[in-house]
């Protein structure tokens, strides 16, 4: 009953009502699918002595220990660590269940199975995308596809896209969640979708083409990528009028790129595009998106479905959990999910408007949102780019002061040693791609001067680069994934082999000789 009301009413609930059902889901999944059918969660709860009914309200949900990345990783013990958390039914439990017995006396034994298999059956995978350790698969079963189709119809819905939208997708093909999602977006969503397969299967120019044919209404993408796209197409003066929506997902979004983008959808045509955000990751199986806001207003947050799973905001330090409105890490505990499943998932990733239950503004939906920026701690941690010659740099707000400043477009930061001498200082260049024809110059000390109110970190160089030169650094077209921070230096554990200063013809000012300066930057954490 609580199950049907929060699936159907899952965009009109208050936070005491989101609470009270979310409670009540949680503890029968936890009693009919987590607790007897999963190797790890049932070791742990008896370890803590737990039960289903130990968690009245959601509160409770602090009893349970965390998740992380690690417990997740395969060791020499546990080689296959990940199948622990697929959840594997036991066909006695099952039988015993007066529901099954039910179901097989109305509609048969083979029905029954068939219902079984397409429940816990795992049919379908993605992977983690991270650079530092081997890539984990979750799983998901038929039930789970319906879940993401559900996520999928419910981003068209939040983003308000139309049925007689035509939707370009060109997230790169891949077994990873933000594709998958897009596809099920247009297919349960009722959305007419060409999926590209991104830069790399196509190329920027198939993509161009695609726009000129399909003139989609709503182009979903990486962020980077499609900044390419959109600035190739309009130097080729591509028309692409009917486009109404961005969607960006795999990276942040900072209202300088937002703004950016609306500017050359302008040139091709479009003149009122929203550009609008999705959050998501592997380990959720779900992805959540933002409902279009004036451009003059602040972003609508992300849209969360209290039916498919509960998210918390705890406090990165002492693990405990805040209430609505506080900054902090993001934690993530499906409700009725199948095939792999981890409870009070901690991201690592941080937002700092925290999580309200207020009613949004713009659409009126009355649902959890998350507020303000999502700072992807993991994907700092996975380049070993905290420390540049012993200043603790924040690279997500380096991020956002890059997306934000003005005359420039796209842009890679590169680390390397002085002289590729591992016993050197770092240094820190800035590859830029300039617009509007601006002086070098004043330019150069413009950026430098941000990077240091900002960050407290100047930039050893700033090279300037045409749009071509750019786009190669980046990978654009080559790599599944843009590269906007590469690390160059010998001992970097995950260097990229290339040598990129050889094919880049650099026409750059040095703006301060002296390295890095600046003593703190120890941002969150
Ligand atoms: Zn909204």
């Amino acid at each position: 009953m609580s199950r049907n009301l929060l699936q159907n009413r899952w965009q009109q609930l208050s936070e005491r009502a989101v609470r009270q059902l979310q409670a009540e889901q949680l503890r029968s999944y936890l009693r009919t699918a987590v607790l007897p059918f999963s190797a790890y969660y049932r070791n742990l709860f008896q370890e803590h002595g737990l039960h289903a009914e130990s968690f009245r309200t959601l509160e409770d949900l602090q009893r349970l220990p965390f998740t992380t990345k690690s417990d997740l990783q395969n060791t020499s013990a546990q080689p296959q660590r990940f199948k622990d958390f697929i959840l594997v039914p036991d066909q006695r439990i099952l039988a015993r269940r007066p529901g099954t017995i039910l179901r097989a006396l109305f509609h048969g034994r083979e029905r029954v199975k068939q219902d079984f298999e397409a429940e816990f059956r795992p049919i379908f995978a993605t992977f983690t995308t991270g650079r530092s350790a081997e890539p984990t698969p979750f799983f998901f079963s038929q039930r789970d596809l319906a879940r993401l189709a559900t996520a999928g119809r419910r981003l068209v819905e939040v983003c308000a896209a139309r049925p007689e939208d035509r939707m370009l997708n060109t997230l790169p093909f891949a077994p990873h969640l933000a594709f998958w999602l897009a596809h099920y977006a247009g297919t349960a969503g009722g959305v007419l979708t060409l999926s590209s397969g991104g830069g790399r299967v196509m190329g920027t120019e198939g993509n161009i083409r695609h726009l000129r044919k399909l003139n989609p209404d709503v182009l979903i993408g990486i962020p980077t990528f499609v900044y390419h796209l959109l600035h190739q197409a309009a130097e080729e003066g591509v028309h692409c009028q009917n486009l109404r929506r961005i969607v960006l997902g795999g990276e942040k979004v900072s209202d300088g790129l937002r703004q950016k983008l609306r500017d050359l959808a302008f040139e091709l045509g479009a003149r009122n595009v929203d550009v609008l955000a999705i959050y998501g990751f592997t380990e959720a199986k779900l992805a959540w998106p933002e409902c279009p806001s004036p451009h003059d207003q602040p972003s609508s947050g992300y849209h969360l479905y209290p039916d498919l799973g509960v998210m918390e905001v705890i406090d990165p330090q002492t693990g405990e959990a805040l209430p609505p409105g506080h900054p902090g890490e993001l934690v993530f505990t499906p409700l009725g999910a199948r095939g792999t499943v981890v409870l009070r998932y901690r991201t690592g990733d941080y937002i700092d408007g925290g999580l309200t239950y207020e009613p949004c503004p713009y659409c009126g939906r009355s649902l959890p949102r998350l507020l303000g920026n999502i700072s992807r701690r993991s994907e700092v941690k996975q380049m070993d780019f905290d420390k540049i010659k012993g200043t603790l740099v924040d690279f997500n707000e380096l991020e956002h002061v890059l997306d934000d400043a003005p005359h420039i477009g796209a842009w890679q930061v590169e680390l390397r040693k002085i002289n590729n001498d591992p016993l050197e200082l770092d240094e820190l260049i800035l590859h830029v791609q300039k617009l509007n024809g601006t002086d070098e110059e004043q330019l150069s000390r413009e950026l430098s001067e941000r990077c240091v109110t900002h960050l407290e970190i100047h930039p050893n160089r700033i090279l300037f680069h045409n749009a071509d030169e750019i786009r190669r650094l980046q990978g654009v077209g080559t790599l599944l994934k843009e590269e906007k921070l590469v690390d160059h230096r010998p001992q970097a554990q995950f260097v990229e082999k290339r040598a990129i200063s050889s094919r880049v013809s650099c026409n750059g000012t040095d703006s301060q000789p002296s390295a890095v300066l600046g003593n703190k930057l120890e941002k969150q954490l």
